[in-house]
Formats: structure tokens, sequence, C-alpha cells
């Protein structure tokens, strides 16, 4: 099998030397276990923060040891009769071609209901974030104002498309004028900022919201949103989905204080983490697969070909290279 390993723990933005790939024979299966041969591996921000040695939800990875992440995968030889040989199945994997597993935590997955990549994204872990995010925290009203950060990736997409849905006026804000277009003619927001070519955000974001925000889905926190929560009207709900501008932050940048704000406004500020809905995704992903059958959910994805991209696909996440959810095809199916 091939590996990437986590070479060096990156000092802000990771580069190419913070993987090595290596090559080696895999052991014959014992009882209980399957092989399993990669279909599409996942790359995903929050493996930014697995690479430092900070406490954190999930725990750091080793060095020298692969990197996991979601993986779509068939088994190809079978030890395990719970998993025939020929199944398919998500689980959280080694970034391997090949990889041996107990079958613990695996998903087996039904080909024929969805394409196998929809399991990553928007039937998978980035879906049911924008789902449970916008829904249990931000609890859209029809006629609301919905402003959500990093709108043209996997779970802003969903987030924006679902908040129309609700019969909301949608704001989105992303990084070049093709997500901008894509957001506002292929996906129907109302409005949308990109926020590398505008120098004044809280000017743009007013102008686009002019009845103030009810509703920020906040994906990468920074100055975008400092400049969001001036707009927040009474009452309004603010979901902590992720802080993407500080992933690869050497020091903590200062903003305003928020505080003052979500008194004056009586808002609500919420992190979450999409596991903490657990019990809730069987709704949710049920919910996605009807709007995604009704034609009113549309879904787009980066998908870069050949386990040698996964390196360069994750680092595209930092540089806005994906519309949509980026993932990295190993083999077809
Ligand atoms: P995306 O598909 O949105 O990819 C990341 C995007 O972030 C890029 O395309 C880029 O788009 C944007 N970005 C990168 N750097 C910056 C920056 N400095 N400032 C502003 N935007 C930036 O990823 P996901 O949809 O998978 O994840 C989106 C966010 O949600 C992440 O912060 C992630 O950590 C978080 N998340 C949280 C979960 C939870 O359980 N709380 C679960 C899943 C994701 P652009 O061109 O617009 O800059």
């Amino acid at each position: 099998t091939r590996s990437i390993l986590l070479n060096e723990r990156p000092k802000g933005l990771p580069t190419e030397s913070t993987f090595k790939f290596t090559e080696e024979e895999l052991p014959e299966l014992q009882d209980g276990q399957v092989l399993l041969k990669a279909f599409y591996i996942s790359v995903d921000p929050y493996m930014r923060g697995r690479m430092s040695d900070a406490k954190s939800y999930v725990p750091p990875y080793k060095l020298h040891e692969p990197i996991m992440g979601g993986i779509v995968a068939e088994v190809t030889e079978s030890r395990n009769s719970k998993l025939p040989k020929g199944s398919v199945v998500l689980g959280n994997l080694p970034w391997q071609t090949y990889s041996i597993s107990d079958g613990r935590g695996l998903t087996p997955v039904d080909p024929n209901i969805a394409p196998l990549s929809y399991y990553l994204g928007i039937l998978g872990m980035p879906g049911l974030t924008a789902y449970c995010g916008l829904l249990f925290i931000g609890d859209p009203k029809p006629g609301e104002t919905v402003v959500v950060s990093g709108a043209a990736g996997a779970v802003g997409t969903v987030v924006g498309q679902i908040a129309k849905i609700k019969g909301c006026r949608v704001i989105g804000i992303a990084g070049s004028d093709d997500k901008i277009n894509y957001l506002k003619e292929e996906l129907g927001f109302d409005e949308a900022i990109n926020y590398k070519s505008t120098s004044d955000m809280r000017g743009a974001l007013s102008a686009a919201c002019p009845d103030g925000v009810d509703v920020y889905f906040d994906n990468v926190g920074g100055e975008i949103s400092d400049a969001v929560y001036s707009l927040l009207n009474n009452f309004a709900r603010i979901a902590v989905c992720g802080q993407i501008s500080l992933y690869n932050a050497t020091s903590q940048p200062m903003g305003p204080r928020v505080e003052p704000i979500l008194l004056k406004t009586k808002s609500l500020m919420k992190g979450f983490i999409v596991s903490d809905y657990a019990d809730r995704f069987g709704e949710a992903a049920a919910g996605l697969a009807g709007w995604i059958q009704e034609g009113k959910l549309k879904y787009e994805e980066t998908i870069a070909e050949g386990f040698d991209q996964l390196p360069h696909a994750f680092l595209g996440l930092f540089s806005g290279e994906n519309i949509g959810k980026q993932l990295v095809k190993v083999a077809g199916y």
C-alpha cells in the first residue's frame, strides 16, 4: 500500500514537507479483518488542527504515522462475515491506497442510493454540519437575513441553500468572483461578497443587508466575522462552525470585543461540533436527501484525481481552490 504520513508538525501554513509518502506490504488478514481499497478520500479544514500538538476535540495526529480522515472504500478481501467482499463502506481511515480494518467504526454505504462521493459531502459530515448548525442553532425564520461565510465551500453552499429553502434573504461571503457568480447564479443567493476584492467589508455587508443580520453561520472567523457582528439585529443567532482564517495563525489576533454587541442585541452565539447532534443525523440526512431529490438542493464538488494529489488538495482549502466539497479520487468504482 501507499501511505501519506505526518512528517513534521507545521508552523503556520502546512507545506509539501508536512507530508511524507511511503510504500509497504500489508500483512495477511487475521480473522475479523477486511482489506479496504480507497475510492474517495476527503480533505477537511479540521485536519489542520490535528497536525498540531494542541488539545482539541479530536486528538492530534501522531508524527510519522498516516494522516486519518473520511474515506469511502471497497472491501476487496474479507475475513469478517458482517462485511462481505464487494461491500462499500465509509470510515475514518488512514490516508492509504489500501488498509486493513477490523470493521469497527465502518458504516456500509449504498452506491445505488447516491454517488459514493456524496457520503463524504452533502450526505456526510459537511452536509450534516450545515443542516444541524443552521437549523438547530441558527433557527432561521422566513423573511430573516442569513449571512454565511466560507459560502462557496462544502458546508457553506449547503447552509445558504437551506436558508433559501426556509424563505430567508441569504448573503454569502467568499474569495473569488467565480465563487460569487456561482452563489448568485447557480445557487440563488440574494447577494454575495468577494472578501478578497472588497476593502470595506462592513460597508459592503451593510449594503447587502439593509435589514441587518438575524443569523450568522460562521465558517471563517477573523475580520470577516468582525464586520458581520456590527450588523447584528436583536435576538440574532450566531452558529460558530469554523474559524479557518485562524487555523494557520501563529499568534492570537485581536478583534473588537464582541460581548457588548451580544449584550445590546441579546444575541446568542454558540460553537458546535457536528457530532453534538448525532442523535439527529437520521432526520438531517433524510431532510438533505429529500431536498436533493426534489431538485431544491444543488451539490458541487471539486475532485482531484490520484493519491499523489492529497497534500495539494488539502493545502488548496487554505487558498480557496475548491468550489463545494474538495475530494481526492484514488480509484474508480
Ligand atoms: P470548505 O469547502 O469551505 O473549504 C475551505 C474554504 O475556506 C476555502 O475554499 C476558502 O474559500 C475558505 N478560506 C480559506 N482560508 C480562508 C481565510 N483565511 N479567510 C476566509 N476564508 C478562507 O471547507 P468545509 O466546508 O469543509 O469547512 C468550512 C468550515 O467549517 C471550516 O472552518 C471547517 O473547519 C468548519 N467545519 C466545522 C465542523 C463542525 O463540526 N463544527 C464540521 C465541518 C467543517 P474562499 O475562496 O472563500 O476563501
